[in-house]
This record gives structure tokens, C-alpha cells and sequence, in this order.
């Protein structure tokens, strides 16, 4: 039986800015979800016995915020009550954060929305992708409402998509951080994905270049202990390196329903969100159903969706026999193999060679360079391998990172 994890949910697919890497191909489409479309995708959740006590509930896909406080406002009290008293819900919001106000940092500190901002680093970097359709820069609004959420202490991590020129400026891009408060943050690589073809990936270099500036960005924070409380890449990584043998690491985009996500007009799709909105006649477009017309609990026996789990486990079983990061992986991002590969039935591709060979490469360079084994290493230690010595290491063999 499916086991729902995550609900990607598409309010509106209209976002307010035009950023250069963007994939969603409706972003200039002001349609907006019903609540009756919202009241039968959350009954039949609720119904469908694919939920185990807490469900994490994304509203994204589009810029959230188009929509107003009052409109969320009604449907979390409509959410709330076709919820069955055991199933705890969480919120949260991705946002390019330029239309935070107070109403907005009330609203989240009441719900207790998790809140991400899309900031890609200070404004002559944030500006080169993140503009409006006049091509003017975003910086000064978006930075604008992370400093009205710090000021209302509402609690949010950054997400930044690395571009070439941050990628070659991480102490530029550490700086900003500690600047602005800034200390959750996650980074993106522009990604190829639908007809976007990521500028990043067509350097030559680029894998080298995002490891060089992931262990410098880690050496910046190690040397300031205190100013992150998440680095998103890094503690992923370090937490999978080390965790128990038996541990078996869970893919939730290569699960059938464990991300399940719709579009304002309720259609219903599953593995990678970004596959909601991408045409694909082999898939009938990924979409199963639509909430409005069809029963949540009868789309897994959808022809499209049984050849997608065919391909994607395929895709799975070489990355098990192929891939030595199998298991900090579990087989990857379908959309990516499907971007870049041209099929689900594959393994490599620039992004995971980035995010996950190279992020783990990372870390067990670093255990290495303090002369341990990986089981002889905490979490806190590992963290900490940026710059300062371990028990027992000496100092020369801790720096080497610099
Ligand atoms: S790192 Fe790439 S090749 Fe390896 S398991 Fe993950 S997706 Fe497959």
C-alpha cells in the first residue's frame, strides 16, 4: 500500500517574477485553485489509508504568495476539518519572498508555516536569474521580506540556486548569510528539467566547481561556529555517510505516491513534483487523474502510472548494480535521468554526479584527511572537520581543507 509522505499542492501556477532557470510552464497562467477541488484532494487523502499519522503538506509551484492571507486562511480551517483527529499536518510555503508583509508574518507565525525563501545570494548574484518579466532584479524585495521575517521572528531557512558565478564566489556567498542572519540554508544547482537547459551544466568543470565550493563554503562555517544552524548539503551528506549499516535509505521520488502532487486544477501526478506540467505522450504528461472526476485510491492502476514505476524501478535496479553512492542515493531523481538520459532507465546524470557523488566525495575526503574511519567520527565532529582539529588529529591535518 502507498504511504503518502508529502503533498505538493499548486495554488495558483502563476508566479509574480520570471526567473531565468525556471521550468514551471504555466507561470504566467493566473488560475487559481477552488476550494472544492482542495475539500476532495484532502477527503480522499484523509480517506485513502496511504497516511501514517503526519502528513507534510508543500504549497508551491507557482509563487504561493499571489494568493491573499485570507484565502489560505479559509483553506487551512477547510483542512483542518475533514482531518481525522490522528493525522498531524504540516505546512509549509516556498516562496521568492518579495510580497512579505506583516500579515503574511503573522499568518505564518500563527500556523506555524515552515517558510522557505528562494534568495540566491547577495543582490549582483540573486539579480543575474531572479528578475521580474521587465528583466529588472528581485533582490531588494525579496531581501525585504527575509528581514521582515527576521524582525517578526518567524522561523525560515533560504533555498539558493547555484549559478557559475556563485559557484565560483562561496565566501561572497557566506558573507551575505552572516550578513543578513541568514543560518538554515540549502543550495539548488540549476537544473535541466523540461525545456530548460541548465547554463551550469553545460560547463565543463562544473562538478569540480560545485565540490570546491561546497568544502569552502563548510570551511567559512566551521571557522564561525554558531552562524549555521543547517547547511542543508552538508548535513545531509555527513548524516547518510554515517549512519548505521542497517539503515536502509528510503527514495521517496522513485515511490509511487510517497510525493504526491496537484496542479490548481486537480490533476494528480507522483515521483519528482517537477514532473506535474512536463509533456510526455509515453506518460500521458504524468498526470494519473484528476481529484475532481476519479478516486485517489484507483490511480495506481492508471496504465501510465504503472509504465512510469516500470521504468523508474528499472532505472533503480541499474543505479543498485551500477553505482557505488547507491546507498547514500537510492537511485536518484527520475526527473533528472528523464531531462538529461532521454529515459527513467538509467543512472548517471550531471545532477547527481553534483549533488550526490561529489557531496558525499566531500565528506569521506574529510574524514580521511584527519587520518579516521568513518565509524569513529560523530555528526558534531564531522561538522566541525571544516577547520577545527580533531581529538587525537593535528592541526596540519585538519587545515589541509583550506
Ligand atoms: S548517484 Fe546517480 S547513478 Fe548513483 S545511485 Fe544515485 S542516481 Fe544512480
Amino acid at each position: 500500500m502507498p504511504h503518502i509522505q508529502l503533498l505538493v499542492v499548486q495554488p495558483t501556477p502563476f508566479c509574480n517574477i520570471d526567473c531565468r532557470y525556471c521550468y514551471l510552464p504555466e507561470r504566467s497562467n493566473k488560475a487559481v485553485i477552488s476550494e472544492e477541488t482542495i475539500a476532495n484532494l484532502f477527503s480522499q487523502v484523509f480517506a485513502s489509508g496511504w497516511l501514517r499519522g503526519g502528513l507534510s503538506i508543500v504549497w508551491h509551484a507557482g509563487e504561493p504568495m499571489v494568493l491573499p492571507v485570507d484565502f489560505y486562511r479559509r483553506a487551512f480551517r477547510l483542512i483542518d476539518s475533514l482531518r481525522p483527529p490522528d493525522v498531524s499536518l504540516t505546512h509549509a510555503f516556498q516562496t521568492n519572498g518579495t510580497l512579505i508583509d506583516d500579515a503574511w508574518c503573522a499568518f505564518f507565525a500563527e500556523e506555524g508555516v515552515n517558510v522557505g525563501v528562494s534568495v540566491d545570494g547577495p543582490k549582483r548574484l540573486h539579480d543575474i536569474n531572479r528578475r521580474t518579466r521587465a528583466g529588472r532584479g528581485t533582490f531588494d524585495k525579496t531581501i525585504a521580506g527575509i528581514r521582515r521575517l527576521r524582525a517578526r521572528a518567524v522561523p525560515f531557512h533560504v533555498i539558493s540556486v547555484l549559478s557559475a558565478e556563485s559557484l565560483a564566489a562561496p565566501r561572497e556567498m557566506f558573507d551575505f548569510y552572516v550578513s543578513e542572519g541568514i543560518d538554515r540554508v540549502c543550495f539548488n544547482v540549476e537544473e535541466s528539467e523540461g525545456d530548460h537547459v541548465s547554463r551550469s551544466f553545460a560547463q565543463g568543470d562544473i562538478e569540480d566547481a560545485y565540490y570546491q565550493f561546497l568544502r569552502e563554503f563548510w570551511r567559512l562555517a566551521a571557522a564561525a561556529p554558531g552562524k549555521f544552524s543547517f547547511i542543508r548539503e552538508i548535513d545531509d551528506a555527513t548524516r547518510l555517510v554515517l549512519r548505521p549499516k542497517e539503515g536502509v535509505f528510503f527514495n521517496q521520488l522513485v515511490e509511487p505516491f510517497a510525493i504526491t502532487s496537484m496542479d490548481w486544477a486537480g490533476n494528480i501526478a507522483t515521483f519528482s513534483p517537477e514532473l506535474l506540467g512536463l509533456k510526455n505522450a509515453a506518460y500521458d504528461n504524468f498526470v494519473l487523474g484528476n481529484i475532481n472526476r476519479d478516486r485517489l485510491t484507483d490511480l495506481g492502476q492508471r496504465p501510465a502510472l504503472i509504465r512510469m514505476r516500470e521504468d523508474i524501478s528499472a532505472g533503480v535496479e541499474l543505479c543498485r548494480q551500477r553505482c557505488e553512492y547507491f546507498s547514500v542515493c537510492g537511485g536518484g531523481e527520475p526527473v533528472n535521468k528523464l531531462s538529461e538520459n532521454g529515459t527513467f532507465v538509467s543512472t548517471e546524470t550531471t545532477y547527481c554526479r553534483m549533488t550526490k557523488m561529489r557531496a558525499t566525495d566531500l565528506v569521506l575526503d574529510l574524514i580521511d584527511l584527519v587520518g579516521k574511519r568513518v565509524g569513529e567520527l560523530s555528526e558534531a565532529e564531522i561538522r566541525s572537520l571544516g577547520v577545527a582539529p580533531l581529538a587525537g588529529a593535528s592541526a596540519e591535518a585538519a587545515l589541509p581543507v583550506v
